[in-house]
């Protein structure tokens, strides 16, 4: 059994991938509490049916022989090293899961030897759970660049999601950063799991990768702006149909290194970027759409309100009248809120009373839309752009995004609706 000291290093090593949705977090048990919260270990991720699942996330070994710079594995770091065996992760997943702890595993590793060798072992720890401990969870495996083809495909038939990280937005930073990684290792599994997923579906046989694969992108480590960000992203939801592009912003692991950020990129492009994932992925935006001529997302505005300003010719938009793909272009009305207008309209002419009773966020909308050809906004463009803009009292926002810190990022962030 995986001693403790162990399983605290390689679950510790495992939090930076953020490719699971999670959140860590540190508390100590209070006298006559129950239980610790700690920095890695368990963490969350969202079924395909809306439910939030919690993983046990850990690494097989922090042992690299990669030096990529941005890593905190990196074999040049001075960092305490373990690994454990796949029968050890197996041992940990099953009694984890019968104490109710965790519902599924997030398994990752560094490349250990080689990518074959550490994809051998990976392959190992799944099929052993499946087949030996009969063990029917879910299992997000982070597959190995470079690895062999037949190891990765055999691997997508006994896990319900991978995932191959993109790590940097371009093939430049690729080589002055993670040098070992090429862009090919890294794209052509993706490559290989999106056909072999495709012909799953069309044969009705649906057990390849039934969560499909995502990937993860280290934003602010490499000099790329907003723009390539986004254009990258585009073609990797075509091309491989992946289901999530994660962002995670790069946190400095380095004490001193002339290649990278002195200081953290902080939470804001983070969560600009989501937001333009959302309108890529929902909201039936192109990414030429969203960008101008500066490359970079303005921070002061969210994306769909920037191009709502930049688009006046667009509106007003009339809510009694409109389709739901032009209702979803307007600031305020999102996912659900166009799908409530879209179905309430058909038992009658709604007006402004019945927008406020499905929490369409007025305060924004109100200067894009008409109501039975009523308009109850300002022709004044620079109150628009005031209305729309984040206040001073947001400034704390550009730095650290809170969930309940204003009330309307609180309701886009709880619904998921920009
Ligand atoms: S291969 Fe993975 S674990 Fe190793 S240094 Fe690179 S990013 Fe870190």
């Amino acid at each position: 059994m995986i001693d403790f000291e162990r399983l605290r290093i390689l679950t510790e090593s495992a939090k930076y991938d953020v490719s699971c949705s999670s959140s860590g977090s540190s508390r100590r048990n209070t006298k006559r509490g129950l239980g610790n919260a700690e920095m890695g270990g368990i963490c969350h991720s969202f079924t395909e049916d809306g439910r939030c699942i919690s993983l046990l996330k850990i690494l097989l070994t922090n042992k690299c022989s990669y030096d990529c710079q941005y890593c905190v594995n990196r074999r040049s770091n001075d960092v305490e090293r373990a690994e454990a065996t796949p029968e050890e992760i197996c041992e940990l997943v099953m009694s984890f899961y019968r104490r109710n702890m965790i519902e599924g595993l997030f398994l990752s590793s560094a490349v250990d030897q080689s990518p074959d060798a550490t994809m051998e072992k990976l392959l190992d720890t799944v099929i052993r759970l499946r087949k030996l401990h009969r063990f029917n969870g879910y299992i997000h495996l982070k597959g190995i660049p470079s690895a062999d083809k037949k190891l990765i495909m055999r691997a997508g038939e006994f896990v319900d999601r991978m995932s191959f990280n993109i790590e940097l937005p371009s093939e430049r930073s690729l080589k002055l950063l993670a040098p070992q990684k090429s862009k090919v290792g890294i794209l052509s599994p993706m490559g290989y799991m999106a056909t072999e997923k495709k012909q799953a579906l069309s044969l009705k046989y649906n057990k390849f990768l039934p969560a499909g694969q995502t990937t993860q992108m280290i934003v602010g480590a490499s000099p790329e702006s907003d723009g390539q960000i986004i254009r990258l992203t585009q073609g990797l939801y075509k091309k491989f149909a992946l289901k999530r592009v994660y962002f995670s912003s790069y946190v400095p692991t380095n004490e001193k290194n002339a290649l990278l950020p002195t200081s953290p990129v902080g939470i804001l492009r983070e969560h600009r970027l989501y937001q333009v994932d959302w309108l890529l992925r929902f909201y039936g935006f192109k990414a030429e759409e969203i960008l101008d001529e500066n490359e970079n997302l303005p921070e002061g505005y969210d994306p769909k309100c920037h191009w709502a300003l930049k688009h006046p010719e667009f509106f007003p938009v009339e809510i009694n009248t409109a389709p739901a793909e032009v209702l979803l272009r307007v600031p305020g009305i999102g996912f659900k809120g166009a799908y409530k207008i879209v179905n309430a309209r058909r038992y009658g002419k709604l007006d402004f009373l019945d927008l406020a009773k499905m929490r369409i966020v007025l305060k924004r909308a109100i200067n894009f839309i008409t109501c039975n050809g009523k308009f109850f906004g300002t022709e004044n463009q620079l109150a628009v752009k005031n209305t729309l803009l984040l206040t001073s009292t947001d400034s704390v926002i550009l730095s650290q995004l809170s969930m309940f810190s204003n009330d309307e990022i609180r309701q886009s962030v709880l619904q998921g609706e920009i």
